[in-house]
């Protein structure tokens, strides 16, 4: 078995909040107080959030970010069945381009089980200015095309990269509605500028949450984990997580999934070696083509040599 290494790093709530609306990725930044569940937010009510969209209701601009596959398509283009025929995946591409200009919306603290969190956060950028939340939405967009052409019905979170949120507990619940065989949020990182590298998260558990999915996200996050790294030659993280995995509890993407999930840093955007690949749209299909081999080799797996 591979180390997972929990986190363990406990920080004031105002530190929190400041970390967490930071310019960068907050969902790496943001740490959270894995473990303590029992003395968050967690309350018999606020934990049915995600699996209530009414309880969402504040999230108005944002209801419509729901976009479902134009049909059930399970055949590939072909006509000949894929591997991912009648396989449902949810692609959740990290923030979005008008985040940073609704604070209010975003900065609207959610309850994730361990902790409340921002609604969502702006997302980090290169030092030229390529936004996180650009990549993450061309990166999904590019996914979404690979997994169809396998016969799988994909669904994005949001549908365009213009608009705002949604917030993360809708983000999961978009993936819990459509009954996901697999999830995965799409992110690069706001790390430090000297660290390269991916990392795949996977959810930490939460007694009495979450117990159902550890075991099918830990073997879609190492299903992914070994894609990625054999297909874009990426390292590991060399600043965060343990050979390329991390598990975390402080994440609402994926406290609140009831689907297996897993969260990517694709590489960090602060620095330059990474950066130039990510800026790099060949890239940007090498990731989609790494990421739909590790889908597919979760759900199907012996279809690919
Ligand atoms: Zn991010």
């Amino acid at each position: 078995m591979r180390q997972a290494m929990v986190r363990a790093v406990t920080v004031t709530a105002g530190v929190l909040l400041a970390a967490a609306l930071a310019a960068g990725c907050a969902d790496i930044t943001g740490t959270g107080s894995p473990g303590t569940g029992a003395a968050g937010p967690a309350s018999p009510g606020g934990t049915s959030a995600a699996g209530h969209p009414a309880a969402q209701a504040g999230n108005a601009p944002l209801g419509t970010a729901a976009p479902r596959a134009a049909n059930g398509a399970a055949a590939t283009p072909s006509g000949h069945p894929g591997p991912l025929a009648g396989k449902v995946i949810v692609l959740d591409p990290g923030h979005n381009g008008a985040n940073w200009s609704h604070p209010a919306i975003i900065n609207r603290l959610v309850n994730v089980i361990t902790e409340w969190k921002p609604c969502d956060t702006t997302g980090a950028e290169t030092d030229a200015g390529y936004p996180e939340h650009a990549f993450n939405f061309d990166v999904a967009t590019r996914l979404a095309r690979l997994l169809r052409a396998e016969g799988a019905t994909v669904v994005l979170t949001r549908p365009n990269d213009t608009g705002v949120g949604p917030c993360v507990t809708q983000r999961a619940a978009i993936g819990n509605r459509a009954h996901a065989a697999a999830a995965i949020s799409i992110h690069a990182d706001g790390g430090p500028p000297s660290g390269t590298g991916f990392e795949v998260i996977e959810p930490g558990l939460i007694p009495g949450h979450n117990g159902a999915i550890i075991g099918p996200s830990d073997r879609l996050g190492l299903a992914i984990r070994n894609a990625y790294r054999r297909i874009t030659g990426e390292p590991y993280s060399d600043y965060v997580g343990t050979e390329g995995l991390d598990v975390r509890t402080d994440l609402g993407g994926l406290n609140l999934s009831t689907v297996p999930k897993v969260f990517i840093e694709c590489g960090n955007m602060r620095n330059a070696t990474d950066a130039a690949k990510l800026t790099n749209p060949a890239f940007r299909e090498r990731i989609a083509v790494a990421l739909a081999a590790g889908f597919t080799a979760f759900l199907a797996p012996g279809s690919h040599p």
